[in-house]
């Protein structure tokens, strides 16, 4: 049943399963801010945790950082920030709306139009009025007022330091990690005794003051990023090519790795180069990981090449030399910089949208999360069958608490067996053990349990019967990706399709 994710039946899921809420919601709520609720701070915190083991703790070559997010305000004089971290707007000068100069043909406009007597039209955006053939000139919104002359609008969000407001320090909201890093490139190379190539990886909020943000979590005015600062040294050569031309093809290849060995499927990710206009001054290539979101391909990370550009800034600002020692050459460069630079919040979207199935099951519909083990909110549900024996209730509460010394487990009995597990689907659970009446037998009739737990796989809705002993080891392999088919041909007889 091939059907298409719209972003409301995503939205509409991620509130009623508790994955992502509106910010201030019982107030009206605030544009642009979400809250992640119980299953999204679960899923946030493995998205974040997989990238962090994986880039930082598998390789040798890369160390982290946790830098604050109210930084010296020369940070961003040195950076650009100030002075071209802007976006041109506009202002309507009868309502007072707002807008980005250069989006203003992208959305749909009201026209009251004179060859229809002066009634009102929505027009499809950047297009002429089919009746009168005239152009858009005035605010897209209420269709009356003029425009007043762009101007630039700072994207940083500003506040005070200091008791006294009068007296106190301007300072901005970070609008990217990867300032921190830079700024720190000499201490850690110290701290750290670093030989190039090396990289220092952040995960972090930042801010950023958008007019026109939106499409839920993909844009927003706080976010999380995952960059990574990878300093080569420019005079090197690896395979032929210079190292920051090297070193950035591996990041790219290795980035769009990354999504793929999490699930996300190779037909909805494509490589975007940014053309000579596109690019910033400073960056010598650019490319974007796109995925193919409800909405459209959309930017899940950049990876760019920015020379020296950011520590020769700094070096100059400071007045510090941010160079490393060449052995080889017996010189000081400044090292050339590749930058991979994800959003957690993107991500977790690119994932959910990713991982949505619907399917029809013996007749009914079933809604599925098809997220990896180790993104998955919960890992494992502990579902006893009858509620009211205190013996099943007993050893399910028992078998809960175990699993929850290693895992996010979760216990529900507030529904019949079926129900519980469509449940669990919907919110990408992998795994769902059930403990019945086979499990602890019925002492009225002398009838002696088999002490075995049926595990229900997700994906495929089967069923097998494991010792209780057992079920540890074998969720542990299950989750690290071990084979279903192995684990039940182990303990052949009781494995079975879905009963109920
Ligand atoms: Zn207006
Ligand atoms: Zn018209």
């Amino acid at each position: 049943m091939a059907m298409s994710l719209t972003m409301e039946t995503l939205v509409s899921l991620c509130k009623r399963r508790g994955f992502i809420f509106q910010s201030s919601e019982i107030y009206g709520g605030i544009a642009s801010c979400w809250d992640y609720g119980p299953l999204g701070a679960e899923l946030k915190q493995n998205i974040k945790r997989a990238w962090w083991r994986d880039h930082v703790q598998l390789r040798p070559d890369m160390v982290g950082l946790d830098a604050s997010i109210l930084m010296h305000p020369t940070v961003w004089k040195a950076s650009g920030h100030v002075d071209h971290f802007t976006d041109p707007m506009v202002d309507c000068r009868e309502c007072r709306r707002r807008f980005r100069a250069d989006k203003l043909d992208e959305t749909p406009w009201t026209h009251y139009c004179s060859a229809k007597k002066g009634n009102k039209f929505a027009v499809p955006p950047g297009e002429p009025c089919a009746h009168c053939g005239t152009r858009r000139s005035l605010c897209p919104e209420c269709g009356k007022g003029e425009l007043t002359p762009p101007r630039q609008f700072n994207l940083m969000f500003r506040t005070f330091m200091g008791a006294v407001e009068e007296e106190a320090t301007l300072v901005y909201l970070r609008p990217e990690t990867a300032q921190g890093i830079f700024v720190n490139f000499d201490n850690v190379l110290q701290a750290m005794r670093r030989k190039l190539p090396f990289g220092i990886a952040q995960i972090g909020k930042a801010f950023r003051n958008e007019i026109t943000p939106g499409n839920f979590i993909f844009r927003t005015h706080e976010f999380e990023q995952m960059e990574i600062e990878y300093f080569v040294n420019p005079n090197d050569t690896v395979n032929g090519k210079s190292a920051d031309e090297y070193w950035h093809e591996r990041w790219i290849e290795g980035s769009l790795a990354w999504f793929q060995r999490y699930g996300m499927r190779a037909e909805r990710l494509r490589l975007r180069e940014h053309d000579k206009e596109e690019l910033a001054h400073y960056a010598k290539r650019t490319a974007d990981i796109e995925y193919r979101f409800p909405f459209g391909w959309s930017e899940l990370m950049g990876i760019a090449n920015r020379t020296d550009f950011d520590l020769r800034q700094h070096a100059q600002w400071s007045g510090k030399a941010l160079t490393y020692f060449d052995e080889e050459r017996k010189e000081h460069v400044v090292p050339y910089v590749i930058e991979p630079s994800a959003g957690v919040d993107r991500a977790l979207l690119a994932f959910l949208v990713d991982a949505y199935r619907e399917e029809e099951v013996r007749g009914e519909r079933r809604v599925l999360l098809k997220l990896h083990p180790e993104l998955a909110p919960v890992k494992v549900a502990v579902l006893p069958l009858l509620k009211k024996r205190e013996d099943i209730v007993r050893t399910a509460q028992g078998i809960r608490a175990e699993l929850a010394r290693r895992w996010a487990v979760s216990y529900d009995d507030t529904a019949a067996i079926g129900r519980l597990y469509r449940r669990q689907d919907e919110v990408g659970t992998p795994f769902c053990v059930t403990v019945d009446v086979r499990t602890v037998g019925d002492a009225e009739r002398a009838e002696r349990g088999d002490g075995r737990v049926t595990i229900r796989d997700r994906d495929s809705m089967q069923q097998v019967r494991v010792p209780i002993p057992e079920l540890r080891s074998v969720l542990q392999e299950l989750l690290d990706g071990g084979e279903w088919g192995t684990v039940t041909a182990r303990f052949g007889a009781g494995a079975s399709p879905e009963a109920g």
